[in-house]
């Protein structure tokens, strides 16, 4: 038998012509059933000949081989208004009990719930506002009026809306029964003192930084986000600042990556574009292998100029998988060159994003000393029937709409990895699994959603 090269494998159950007829329900899951054994096969083929991954499997082997590299990171102290999306390297306690005092939820009366019964008329007291010291306790069949963040006088045992009261001079009437306990929240009950609330490894988002700040950490010792190194290549690849000449491209993916690597919580350290030849790619490989992580885009195809397998493979680079069934973003790269970890991804910019969604994203996460996040997939009704080939998982830049069960997803027209402007107008990506190539309206989808939109 004539040994397949990896192309051929991965699109031989995908070359029928797309089926624009319309497919009885029925038919549709008998031929859906066939085509999974018929996948199942192919599978099996792939995996005698080359190991081509799927996407879950090649994002699995990279939280492996990054999780067993996990160690003591370096560390920093960022001050806690500035310190959005670090990882935390500290255990953070609390300086006290929360809340520190029997803190009233609602404006009212702070009364003796046995005192408060409906009907019944309590002589007011005085006031308590937010911040006010509270040394006097209350008196039995009187109350004392309160506002929101006030201390409950010590006896108080219920406080009381406002909305269900009646005041008349000093004299307040209670419209229902108070109930013991109601619109306070008892000291101590949200936190110890010496409370652990924080600990190493959690990320700090806007409630973590608030809870830091609660407590008096107003410097926290986070882990260093890891430098990220992005380095392009193409002959054909020019700055963003200059004008290309005819046949010549704008280095949008640099741009895109130093995004990515920021939304994922890395640092960018743009090292620009090698040419396509080999001494210009390792010398800036070897530049970039200083840093924590190496991204490089483009030149990873079959094509006679994409070296950046074969140099890096000359550099000794050991390599967990070189293709996984997606499409776009097949030929994706994953190894260890020396000590650090490299991703050498398509150079198509859409490629390019969903590669570092699937299979970089976790690797910052756990290079920053957290735990790689979930995927954000979200399941959605699809608009418009769909057709797609068989053998690779896609993911297609799609538009979603609506909240919850009422989410509704349609893919948009584009022409193909290079179509940046069509993502332009997309929120999501649909996933169509490798075995399905037709999915009709209405059936519900995967939608793995732009992190930077939601
Ligand atoms: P490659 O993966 O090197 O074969 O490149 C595939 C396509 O992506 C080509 O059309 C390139 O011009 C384009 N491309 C490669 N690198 C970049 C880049 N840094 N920015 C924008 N487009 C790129
Ligand atoms: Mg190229």
């Amino acid at each position: 038998m004539r040994r397949l090269c990896r192309r051929e494998l991965c699109w031989r159950g995908g070359c029928r012509k797309r089926q624009e007829e319309k497919v009885e329900e029925k038919d549709l899951h008998k031929g859906r059933r066939e085509r999974r054994g018929h996948v199942e096969e192919l599978r099996e083929g792939l995996e005698k000949y080359l190991p081509m991954l799927t996407y879950e499997q090649a994002r699995q082997k990279v939280i492996e081989k990054l999780t067993e590299k996990k160690g003591p990171r370096a560390t920093e102290h960022v001050r806690v208004g500035d310190a959005l999306g670090f990882v935390l390297a500290q255990e953070v306690r609390t300086d006290r009990e929360y809340p520190p005092f029997n803190r009233a939820t609602r404006d009212g009366y702070a009364v003796f719930a046995a005192d408060a019964k409906a009907g019944a008329t309590l002589k007011c007291t005085g006031e308590i506002k937010a911040g006010d010291r509270v040394t006097k306790e209350l008196w039995a069949e009187t109350c004392v009026q309160i506002m929101t963040g006030a201390a409950v006088p010590s006896g108080a045992d219920a406080v009381v809306m406002i909305e269900h009261t009646k005041r008349d001079g000093d004299q307040v009437r209670f419209e229902r029964d108070a109930v013991t306990g109601q619109n306070f929240v008892p000291r101590g009950s949200e936190a110890r003192a010496g409370q652990t609330l924080l600990t190493p490894g959690m990320r700090l988002g806007y409630a973590e930084l608030a809870l830091a700040a609660q407590v008096g950490a107003a410097e926290l010792k986070c882990a260093s986000k890891p430098r990220v190194a992005i380095l392009s290549t193409g002959d054909e690849i020019v700055p963003v600042d200059s004008i290309p000449g005819r046949f010549q491209i704008r280095n949008s993916n640099s741009v895109s990556l130093a995004a990515q690597v920021r939304l994922a919580g890395g640092k960018p350290i743009l090292l620009g574009n090698a040419m396509d030849r080999e001494d210009d790619l390792s010398s800036k490989i070897r530049r970039g292998s200083q840093e924590d992580l190496l991204i490089l885009s483009g030149g990873v195809s079959m094509g006679k100029y994409d070296l950046v397998e074969k140099v890096l493979k000359e550099m000794g680079t050991e390599f967990y998988f070189d293709a996984v069934a997606i499409r776009p973003g097949k030929p994706a790269v994953f190894g260890k060159c020396g000590e650090k970890f490299v991703f050498g991804l398509p150079g198509n910019p859409v490629s390019t994003m969903v590669t570092f969604e699937l299979f970089v994203a976790p690797a910052v996460d756990l290079l920053s000393g957290a735990e790689a996040r979930e995927m954000p997939v979200v399941v959605a009704r699809l608009g418009e029937a769909l057709y797609e080939k068989l053998g690779v998982t896609h993911f297609l830049p799609a538009h979603m709409e609506g909240q919850g069960a009422g989410r509704e997803v349609k893919v948009l027209k584009w022409q193909g990895s290079g179509d940046v402007s069509a993502l332009s107008k997309a929120n999501c990506f649909v996933i169509v699994p490798a075995t399905l190539e037709k999915i009709g309206v209405g059936e519900r989808v995967e939608v793995m959603v732009r992190r930077d939109l939601i």
